[in-house]
């Protein structure tokens, strides 16, 4: 293929010298409906730098929609959020709207990475012509440096051999890796992830979940819907439950799973364990 790895002498970087400082995710007092639906209702999070994260609850409970209004790529009704205290899209304070201009809610959208269910990798691009289409479009990197910097991410996770293969080449899980390779390519502060292996056959579940959790200890502020528990045990500093738009319980995976405070918790948790 054309993007075989040179012969650079520089010594591959771990996923942990990603890091950037800071990473802070401040949720306050967010909600948000669609027409008469109440989606998220007065939620309010405070995550800090480089914690890990994890969202449980029932569909349909609204952890999709927070993930998406973290990632600006849903506009709040009432309350904000903010990323190292600086506000990622609006405010809306009762009557009064604070606004950013779109080309700073850009600027400020590639400090949040977010990995898809579905992957949504571009079908007509290979694996490192999808890891380098952000950063050449959006840090305006030289597409030598791209290409060396994706050749990295993607050896980082597993697939040194796949560069210049097809998403359709590609099991769920190589793609779902790719797309990993891909949010971190723009060096985001905080990465989400909306059940990122739930489209995956079971045996494939395993290689998404170990790249995470060596994100994990990264230092990037990590924020997981996930079903699974055992997962979450291990990999997750805080657990979030929500249930109809609202948060009903936070506390260390130790505690919540073993002893919910939130009788709901507890009947959410008797049926998926
Ligand atoms: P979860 O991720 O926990 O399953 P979601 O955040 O996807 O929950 O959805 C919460 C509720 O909001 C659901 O009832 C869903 O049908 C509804 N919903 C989500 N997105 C939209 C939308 N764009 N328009 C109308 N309703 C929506
Ligand atoms: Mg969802």
């Amino acid at each position: 293929g054309s993007y075989q790895a040179g012969s650079s002498a520089v010594a591959a970087p771990s996923l942990a010298s990603l890091q950037r400082s800071g990473g802070e995710i401040r949720i306050s007092n967010v909600s948000k409906s669609f027409g008469p639906l109440k989606v998220l209702d007065d939620v309010s999070l405070v995550l800090r730098p480089g914690s890990v994260t994890a969202i449980i609850g029932q569909s349909g409970s609204g952890k999709s929609t927070l993930l998406r209004s973290i990632n600006h790529l849903e506009r709040v009704d009432e309350g904000f959020i903010a990323i190292d205290g600086e506000l990622i899209g609006y405010r809306q304070d009762g009557d009064t709207l604070y606004e950013l201009k779109e080309r700073e809610i850009l600027k400020r959208r590639v400090d949040v990475g977010m990995v898809f269910q579905s992957f949504n990798l571009f079908p007509h691009l290979t694996a490192i012509e999808n890891v380098i289409e952000a950063p050449l479009s959006v840090r305006g990197v030289s597409r030598e440096q791209a290409l060396a910097e994706a050749r990295e991410l993607l050896a980082r996770v597993g697939l040194a051999d796949k560069v210049d293969a097809y998403p359709r080449q590609l099991s769920g899980g190589q793609q779902q890796r790719v797309a990993i390779a891909r949010a971190l390519a723009l060096k985001p502060k905080v990465l989400l992830f909306d059940e990122p292996t739930s489209a995956l056959d079971p045996e494939l579940v395993n290689e998404v979940l170990d790249v995470i959790k060596e994100l994990a200890r990264s230092g990037t502020t990590l924020v997981i819907v996930t079903h699974e528990i055992g997962f979450a045990r291990e990999v997750a500093d805080e657990v979030v439950f929500m249930e109809a738009g609202r948060i009903l319980e936070v506390g260390p995976p130790a505690r919540v799973f073993a002893e919910p405070d939130h009788p709901r918790t507890r009947e959410f948790l008797a049926k998926v364990l």
